[in-house]
């Protein structure tokens, strides 16, 4: 046991958030906020002779900068922006050949699951599955596998999985390692500081934070990879629109705010769960019963506001309790300021089979929070009288 401490939080992130690539001086009229770009092409000097941009899917002012701004909060070197978090790994699979394999964490995102399995598949790129432990993922290794996929903490059970376990395997043996990110942000957790080769993220949860944008990014270090990557981007034409892009740059000068409050507050709500006697159990990777509770501590500086709980219940008991909440909203997605909650056995993973359900102990009384930013007290009480009306 390693005490009670998480790795410490990065001191200057809120400055380079609010900072990083966004000094006036770049600009001409010396803007202090990055000024949104929406011109789709460039005026050149002669013919093949521009300043710097020559057409906005290649490359985009507003873009460039919130590229380069989330690439440092990743503590990485090239950041890329795309149309939505699919958007972002459909551009991945680019990096792959008809032949190659996929290695998967098998608790990963429904979406990346179904892209995978029903369109990679298509273009003879296979995809099979691991269990989260490290050594799962050394043993279902094939000569073929080229690229190994995980997702930390998952979704909704929020388990753990040992980046750089499984960072050692695929350095090993010569595998891309891609991390989803989205659940923690750079704020409480850095992949490629724990030995990713890529990091990728959907945008549209905690990064954008306001529930108004769909966009994904992809961060990495390597030269060869990320000129592969700036390649992929403009041939496949996954790029986000800049005005989306200027959204997101405002919403990043907030996510060091934002994160600690959700932080703070679904902790909170973790306990008073815990100790309500309608719940059954609670899952929140801060919660020191939480079974990768160590693993945790020893590679993120926190937790976000996800966090699951079993009711005592059935379908019908779900159900009553979600449609009795007043401030949390009955919704899928998450990581926006406004609290969300969702039964995922029939809303987010009602596409997952029933039997890989099961064994995830994705059941009809597992109840998923997105924990927002509204006074804690207030949704306290709003969990308190909708687990009374059950
Ligand atoms: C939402 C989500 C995605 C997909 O992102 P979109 O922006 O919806 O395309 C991928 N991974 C995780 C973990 C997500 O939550």
């Amino acid at each position: 046991m390693s005490g009670d401490s998480f790795l410490p939080l990065q001191e200057e992130f809120a400055t380079l958030a609010i900072h990083e690539a966004q000094e006036p001086e770049q600009w001409s009229c010396m803007e202090v906020v990055t000024p949104l770009s929406t011109s789709t092409t460039f005026k050149q000097n002669g013919p093949a002779d521009f300043k710097k941009y020559e057409y906005s899917r290649s490359g985009n002012p507003t873009r460039e900068v919130l590229e380069k701004v989330i690439a440092k909060l990743e503590d990485g070197k090239h950041g890329f922006c795309f149309s939505s978090g699919l958007g972002a790994n459909t551009t991945l699979l680019g990096l792959l050949k008809s032949g190659d394999h996929i290695l998967c964490i098998n608790d990963v995102y429904g979406g990346t699951n179904r892209l995978f399995t029903k369109v990679a598949s298509r273009f003879g790129i296979e995809t099979s599955f691991s269990e989260i432990e490290a050594d799962s993922f050394e043993k279902n290794l094939r000569k073929n596998t080229k690229m190994i996929w995980i997702e930390t903490p998952t979704n909704p059970t929020l388990q753990v999985c040992d980046i750089q376990r499984v960072a050692d395997i695929s350095k090993k043996n010569n595998v891309i390692l891609v991390v989803d990110n989205t659940f923690l942000t750079p704020y409480f957790q850095k992949p490629l500081m724990l030995g990713a080769d890529i990091v990728v993220h959907s945008i549209t949860k905690y990064m954008n934070g306001h529930s108004d944008v769909v966009m994904g990014a992809v961060v990495c270090s390597n030269e060869e990879l990320s000129k592969e990557i700036k390649f992929l981007q403009n041939a496949m034409g996954t790029v986000p629109s800049p005005f989306d892009c200027y959204q997101v740059l405002r919403s990043l000068k907030t996510l060091a705010l934002r994160m600690k409050q959700h932080s703070e507050s679904s902790l909170h709500i973790a306990k008073y769960l815990e100790s309500h006697p309608k719940v059954e159990k609670v899952i929140h990777p801060g919660l020191s019963n939480h079974p990768q509770y160590e693993l945790t501590k020893r590679q993120t500086s926190g937790h976000s506001g996800m966090l699951s709980f079993y009711i005592k219940g059935d379908i019908d008991s779900s159900k009553k309790f979600l449609q009795s909440l007043k401030i949390f909203t009955l919704a899928e997605s998450l990581g926006g300021y406004e609290s969300l909650a969702e039964l995922p056995a029939v809303m987010t993973h009602s596409s997952v089979p029933a039997d890989q359900r099961e064994r995830l102990r994705i059941t009809d009384n597992l109840i998923r929070l997105s924990v927002g930013l509204e006074d804690v007290g207030s949704l306290v009480a709003d969990l308190e009288q909708a687990l009374a009306a059950i």
